[in-house]
């Protein structure tokens, strides 16, 4: 991911003090360096995510068999209100430890359920421990951002808790605009005046307005640190300003497939030249690891060229959006989103070592012959050999170090179980098997 290198054969990675020292053969280590051998095997920059509800973790899969409006009655109407601060926190924590599992090393937890202050506490301690880089955008779908936001509580969290030790865990802010008059206009406004960065769910179709970044210029709020998550229906004039305000797209295909949040607009963002990078979304549908959102995004863009070609009588001769491309959407094109693109997100001497390496003994991983390819289209979590942050291993030889994972576990069972309790048996069979609107 660094274009100065590419793909580099047999390499050695020099990690000093948590940052990549050094890349290039049988470079020279110090005599107390810890060495892995990793002959054979592939190494990339760790992935990053750049919108994830890892709160919804506990309820992992309830969601199979939901449309975006089944989504919208029952996580937000039903299951979101009965989420304890004990619930995020054991949400938040396994949601990171998946994340880190499947070699997305940062990951931006789009927390929209901080009902209280404690919850946002719990959230912020569950990403501290969980090992995980993380960048908590705090959110509220509960009440208007007009009124969670002025009340300040991101501030309280910001001077309390921020930043953290060695800045692994950062902040942000989600604030999402469901109509064309924007009367979320003064949150926005607040949070620019503050300097706190925005991600947005935005240009979701029948939900929100298709003309958003019209409106923000309108209003002085069109900010180059802006995400646009989904960004699947914008007016042409909207891709154009997003472009021009440095602004950056958080492609969810899978969730968007599935969902009905509009078709991924990768073939649009490409169009305009808009940064773009990938996101899961909530595991309480899809896929967790990066993996599945490369694929996805890569089969949405292909099939839709396709799709196109063939209505029109033809064929397509060269497909557009290539593995390198959705590699490269996954890794610099999250850091560049974060605006941490000098920080994470390739192999370059001076960034900060988030490194992960994947095996590949498997059947499925043999014979090698494109490591590009073989990332995208078929690595999983399973080939996940060796994680690195910051210079810190939290898995190797394909295992998690230490406890962490078995606390997880165990907090999430009683969270689903006290989920399940407060939901009732009633709510909970038409969670699992919706009946329709
Ligand atoms: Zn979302």
């Amino acid at each position: 991911m660094d274009p100065a290198r590419g793909v580099v054969p047999r390499a050695d990675v020099l990690v000093i003090d948590g940052r990549i020292a050094a890349i290039g053969r049988r470079l020279r280590a110090p005599a107390d360096a810890a060495v892995l051998d990793l002959q054979g095997k592939l190494v990339q920059p760790g992935m990053i995510d750049t919108h994830r509800h890892m709160w919804q973790t506990v309820l992992r899969g309830i969601a199979a068999d939901w449309t975006l409006g089944n989504y919208v009655d029952l996580m937000f109407g039903r299951f979101g209100p009965l989420f304890t601060p004990d619930d995020v926190y054991a949400g938040s924590l396994l949601g990171a430890i998946e994340a880190v599992d499947s070699g997305t090393t940062t990951v931006v937890d789009w927390s929209h359920n901080m009902r209280t202050p404690q919850h946002a506490d719990a959230v912020v301690d569950a990403l501290l421990d969980s090992g995980a880089r993380a960048r908590l955008a705090y959110g509220n779908y509960a009440e208007p951002a007009q009124d969670w936001v002025l009340r300040g509580d991101i501030d309280r969290l910001r001077s309390e808790r921020f930043p953290t030790a060695d800045e692994r865990v950062t902040l942000q802010i989600a604030l999402d605009v469901f109509t064309a008059d924007f009367p979320e206009r003064p949150a926005w406004t607040w949070a620019r005046d503050r300097g706190f960065e925005i991600t947005t769910h935005a240009g979701v179709v029948g939900r929100q307005p298709a003309d958003l970044p019209e409106r923000l210029r309108d209003a002085g709020l069109l900010l180059p640190s802006t995400t646009y998550v989904h960004a699947t229906t914008f007016t042409d004039e909207s891709y154009r300003l997003i472009a021009e305000s440095g602004g950056t797209a958080s492609v969810a295909a899978e969730s968007d497939l599935h969902g009905g949040q509009g078709y991924p607009p990768t073939e649009k963002l490409r169009r305009y030249g808009i940064p773009t990078s990938l996101s899961v979304d909530t595991v309480t549908w899809f896929s967790g690891d990066m993996f599945h959102a490369m694929r996805a995004t890569l089969a949405a863009d292909r099939g839709l060229a396709h799709l196109r070609a063939h209505e029109q009588g033809g064929l397509v001769d060269i497909n557009e959006l290539r593995a390198l491309d959705v590699l490269a959407h996954a890794t610099i094109g999250g850091a560049r989103s974060m605006g941490l693109q000098d920080q994470l997100g390739s192999l370059t001497p001076g960034k900060r070592a988030d490194i992960v390496v994947l095996d590949t003994s498997s059947p499925h991983m043999t014979p090698m012959i494109n490591p590009v390819g073989a990332a995208v289209l078929q690595a999983s979590t399973s080939d996940v050999d060796t994680v690195v942050v910051g210079g810190r291993v939290v898995k190797r030889n394909g295992e998690l170090l230490g406890n962490g994972f078995a606390r997880a576990r165990r907090l999430a069972d009683a969270s689903r179980d006290r989920l399940r309790a407060a939901a009732g048996e009633k709510l909970w069979r038409e969670a699992l098997n919706p009946s329709g609107r």
